[in-house]
């Protein structure tokens, strides 16, 4: 029989709903009482009572239609590259949507590339490389899913997904609404999806024509430069603040907090709006130092920080 879901049966507390995650199991694969610290990048987080992973529109359509029937909390997540997770975890469901990661090129026109909204960025920038297509380069070290990239309006170097997305299926409650470009509420670190409960299922991008070797070369110029100025290969969520005053980074540099470390948190001596996981950080670790580089830098320099990173819980 093919096995669809993980069950811990040790785990306490979940015996009660075994029947619920049966029936998630026959809609797509489920896991129970897993670790949150696998579905973000800064490795944080109590146990989901559930993670769900659909892996085509289908399966999303019916794990929604069925939360929603039952009235059962649940949060999206892309690749957790902009998201902690408290430690107490989350007593709903987690859809993960990574399996949801199919990229294609449209046949009609040039420079339509159609992608899944679980598919990682990482795919679209070979394809873009290999086919010639440009402008998706700013984009090169983010990791981020589609879905959470346009969500967020990831951007850098000048570049934002506002400038490179055409058009986005949404689903909206049972429906699956189309949006243009100009429709999304495109703005720093912002979109109308953001904080809602429609699921980015499908994005279209629209690049121009450039030669294999430019998109190369300025993918790789972009990815050393982040190399040189971010704690690379450190568990993190990105930018801990969005822009501010003369940078967030260089405000709590200026306030002499880089290196500062609480519990298993780090200032990053690299780069001060990056908050890395030495190990075994709490969220609480997180919030001590947010709330520290908050106070200081309101106190000193009169600017109010703004979270961009998103903590998920209960
Ligand atoms: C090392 C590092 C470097 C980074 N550099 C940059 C950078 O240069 N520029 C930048 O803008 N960001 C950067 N980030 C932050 C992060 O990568 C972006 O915010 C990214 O857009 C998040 O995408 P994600 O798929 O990981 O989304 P997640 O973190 O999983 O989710 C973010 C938000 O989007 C929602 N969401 C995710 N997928 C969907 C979907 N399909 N439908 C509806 N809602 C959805 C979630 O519910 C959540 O609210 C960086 C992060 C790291 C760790």
């Amino acid at each position: 029989m093919k096995k669809i879901g993980v069950y811990n049966k040790s785990l306490n507390g979940l015996r009660g709903d075994k029947k619920l995650f049966k029936a998630l199991s026959r809609i797509c694969l489920c896991r129970a009482g897993e670790s949150l610290k696998n579905y973000c990048t800064i490795k944080i987080g109590g146990r989901a009572k559930f993670v769900c992973l659909p892996k085509n529109v289908k399966q999303v359509r019916r794990l929604i239609a069925f939360l929603n029937l039952k009235k059962i909390k649940y949060y999206v997540v892309g690749n957790g590259s902009n998201i902690v997770f408290n430690d107490d975890g989350f007593s709903g469901v987690i859809i993960c949507l990574k399996k949801l990661n199919k990229v294609s090129v449209r046949k009609k026109g040039f420079g339509k590339v159609i992608a899944l909204g679980g598919a990682n960025l990482f795919a679209i920038h070979s394809l873009c490389a290999r086919l010639g297509f440009g402008g998706f380069e700013f984009a090169y070290g983010i990791p981020a899913s589609v879905g959470g990239a346009l969500c967020m309006n990831a951007g850098a170097f000048g570049g934002e997904m506002a400038k490179v997305v055409s058009r986005a299926w949404v689903l909206c409650g049972k429906k699956i609404r189309v949006f243009n470009v100009s429709k999304m509420g495109l703005d720093y670190r912002h979109s109308n999806f953001l904080n809602k409960k429609d699921i980015i299922l499908k994005v279209e991008f629209k690049f121009f024509k450039q030669s294999s070797s430019k998109i190369k070369q300025l993918q790789q110029e972009y990815f050393n430069k982040r190399i040189l100025s971010q704690p690379h290969g450190m568990p993190s969520a990105g930018s801990v603040f969005k822009r501010a005053g003369e940078g967030a980074g260089k405000i709590i540099d200026k306030m002499g907090l880089k290196g500062v470390t609480i519990g298993d948190i780090q200032i990053s001596p690299k780069h001060a709006n990056f908050f890395v996981n030495l190990g075994n950080a709490t969220s609480k670790d997180l919030s001590l130092a947010i709330s520290l580089a908050k106070k200081q830098a309101y106190e000193r320099e009169g600017v109010c920080l703004q979270e961009e990173i998103i903590f998920v819980g209960d």
